[in-house]
């Protein structure tokens, strides 16, 4: 299981290493760009991967839920999340899950 770091999208904003409750991401000292310090550790929150603005994060999906290297990727709009879904044959998938009922309240 895991994410997977888009180097030339990620800026090295930090939002990622800052929201991980496992503190599994960090920034190279010279990159200045995010990677995953524990791949085995990291159970699939999603966190970091919605709260980068750049699209630089997707998770990995388990063979058994889409084939061996399908992958997810989320879009955060204020009342939806728009999810992508690339299967290994290149097929791709779009989903959107509503969050929030009435935008501007918390
Ligand atoms: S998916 Fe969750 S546990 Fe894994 S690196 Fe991202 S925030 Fe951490
Ligand atoms: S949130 Fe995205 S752009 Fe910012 S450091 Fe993490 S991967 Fe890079």
């Amino acid at each position: 299981m895991g994410i997977t770091v888009k180097a030339e999208q990620c800026t090295g904003c930090g939002r990622c290493v800052d929201i991980c409750p496992g503190d599994l991401l960090a920034l190279l000292p010279q990159e200045g760009k995010a990677y995953l310090r524990s791949a085995r550790d990291c159970w699939g929150c999603m966190s970091c991967v919605k709260s980068c603005p750049e699209g630089a994060l997707e998770r990995r999906l388990p063979f058994s839920l889409a084939g061996y290297g399908a992958s997810l990727r989320p879009k955060v709009h204020e009342t939806h999340i728009v999810w992508t879904l690339r299967y290994p044959s290149g097929e791709v998938e779009e989903f959107a899950v509503k969050t929030r009922e009435h935008p501007g309240r918390a």
